[in-house]
């Protein structure tokens, strides 16, 4: 059991202070001659949270060199609970991690999570992978470090990324102990107050937090019938509230802050006994913190996702409330598309404009997820106008058609990126099928593209150092021949080769030989 109090900052109050949209500066503290230095990485990660680890794992895949810099000595101790959901789920199985992860979670129905309206997912999900896996984030934070390490990811932990410098060839790292590192490329994955980002001037507009929410995991001095007859009184409000046994006596307690003043400083178990009182009209004797955290509800979206050779992902791109579970799950989303595209800059056969498809592709999909957990806000909210909204909602959740739309929202299996114009599928996913060797997803643990032919005539040609090749025409698909990008998303449908060579040059760039 752990004895030490952690105190999470905020995570997503953000500096509310300094979001003026600046130019990327040209100097940010290393000196000049640090650019005539060879560059050690290829990419250096600042922030080893699910985002920093998935990325690192990702580009390892390409055999790039890549360090991830991480400020805190010991991985983080405040158990939240997140949620997996379907997408984040596949891209395990994608990369062979999804029997590593499926033991230290609880599996539960896919359906219910928009806004907490209470409606089974629809049957026939497009997903092999269609639950939603209940995990404690720490678990699924040492997770993705073990399987970046193991692939040959360094983490030096305890040490920040304070500065940069940016120039035509790399990029000078300045550590908090004043040691300079050279790399290509920067990604800031350093989470909602991310340096990286501010440091490189990049504008995130949005709306502050409204409201503070403290968790934390304590004791209690009052028998458990009492607290779940004040709970299911209480929880008839809608308020953000809950006090639950968490196991070795320990109850697990989500409660409203009272008066904040700084929301930089920890909580107290004082703060959480006020808070308690201010609900429930009792603290229910709480006592023994094992943690206590905080949160706000600001949502904020970065102006633009890259700045040269400076990346942002994951909380440190985008911040938005916790409802519906989405935030890690977008991080991670968001390595898996920019870890291909950076690892082919870095091998020097990305396409010119791959890199920039990152932001393209990513920052419209955190968008709808921002405007998604807003109208879910309101539709948390005790007030009778949006009570009545939820009303009319839950009714036509019945229909199927909307209840299948707001979930493959939710778990982000409804994203489709603009590849132009084509069938539906295009810019979509492909499921997890059946092929002859057995399963689609166990063909990309590589990170590699994929050329799926039924028609067993097609060929990956030049690009076969890039693109696996699988030709079988029992796969169950009702298209002739698919290629998928190496994040699974389908990037051409077709039987010419004269138009399949075309994409993969879009794609994969110039061929070999
Ligand atoms: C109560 C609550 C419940 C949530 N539930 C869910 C859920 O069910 N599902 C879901 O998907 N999401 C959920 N989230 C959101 C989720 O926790 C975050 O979106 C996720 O942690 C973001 O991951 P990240 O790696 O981008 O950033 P972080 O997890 O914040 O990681 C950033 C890392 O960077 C490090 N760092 C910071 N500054 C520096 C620096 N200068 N140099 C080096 N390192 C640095 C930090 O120490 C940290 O380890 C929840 C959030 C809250 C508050």
């Amino acid at each position: 059991m752990r004895s030490q109090f952690t105190a999470e900052p905020s995570s997503n109050d953000m500096a509310d202070r300094d979001f003026t949209v600046g130019e990327v500066p040209a100097v940010v503290r290393a000196p000049a001659t640090d650019a005539d230095r060879e560059p050690v990485f290829d990419v250096i990660i600042a922030g080893c949270g699910p985002t920093g680890a998935m990325l690192a794992a990702e580009l390892r895949l390409h055999d790039v060199r890549v360090l991830v810099v991480e400020k805190e000595t010991e991985p983080k101790s405040f158990v939240r609970i997140v949620g997996l959901h379907i997408r984040s789920l596949e891209l395990m199985a994608m990369r062979g991690l999804l029997e590593r992860v499926l033991p230290h979670g609880r599996r539960r129905p896919a359906g219910g999570f928009f806004a907490a309206i209470d409606k089974p997912a629809p049957k026939g999900l497009d997903s092999a992978h269609a639950y939603l896996l209940g995990i404690p984030q720490p678990v699924i934070e040492r997770l993705l470090e073990e399987h970046a390490t193991e692939l040959g990811a360094q983490v030096r932990r305890g040490c920040a990324v304070t500065g940069f410098e940016q120039d035509d060839e790399g990029v000078t790292v300045e550590l908090a102990d004043g040691e300079r590192l050279r790399t290509r490329y920067l990604v800031g994955c350093d989470g909602a107050r991310s340096t990286v980002r501010k440091l490189l001037g990049v504008g995130f507009p949005g709306e502050p937090s409204r409201t503070e929410t403290l968790m934390g995991e304590m004791e209690v001095g009052v028998p458990q019938e009492e607290i779940t007859a004040k709970v299911t009184e209480i929880n008839e409000t809608h308020k953000p509230f809950w006090l639950r046994p968490f196991g070795g006596g320990v109850h697990s307690v989500v409660v409203p802050a009272v008066g904040v003043v700084d929301r930089a400083e920890p909580p107290t178990l004082e703060d959480f006994k006020h808070a308690l009182r201010a609900i429930a009209g009792t603290d229910f004797g709480v006592h023994s913190a094992r943690w206590l955290s905080r949160f706000g509800d600001a949502t904020r979206l970065a102006e633009r996702y890259r700045a040269g050779r400076v990346l942002l992902a994951g909380d440190a791109a985008h911040i938005h409330p916790p409802i519906g579970g989405q935030g890690l799950n977008l991080g991670v989303q968001d390595a898996v598309n920019l870890g291909w595209k950076l690892a082919a800059q870095i091998r020097d056969w990305a396409p010119g404009t791959l890199l920039d498809t990152y932001q393209a592709e990513r920052r419209p999909v955190a968008e709808d997820v921002l405007d998604n957990t807003r109208a879910q806000r309101e539709l948390l909210s005790a007030e009778p106008g949006p009570q009545a909204v939820r009303r009319l909602l839950s009714e036509l959740m019945d229909f199927d058609v909307v209840n299948r739309h707001l979930i493959e929202k939710i778990t982000a299996i409804g994203i489709r990126y603009d590849f132009g114009d084509g069938p539906d599928l295009l810019g979509r996913r492909l499921r997890d099928i059946d092929v002859k060797q057995g399963r689609l997803y166990d063909l990309l643990h590589r990170g590699r593209g994929l050329l799926l032919d039924r028609t067993e005539r097609l060929t990956a040609g030049g690009w076969s150092d890039r693109v696996d090749y699988l030709a079988d025409p029992t796969a169950a698909l009702d298209v002739p021949c698919v290629l998928l990008r190496p994040d699974g998303h389908v990037a051409w449908i077709g039987d010419d080769q004269q138009d399949l060579d075309a994409h993969l040059s879009r794609w994969f760039g110039t061929p070999a030989g």
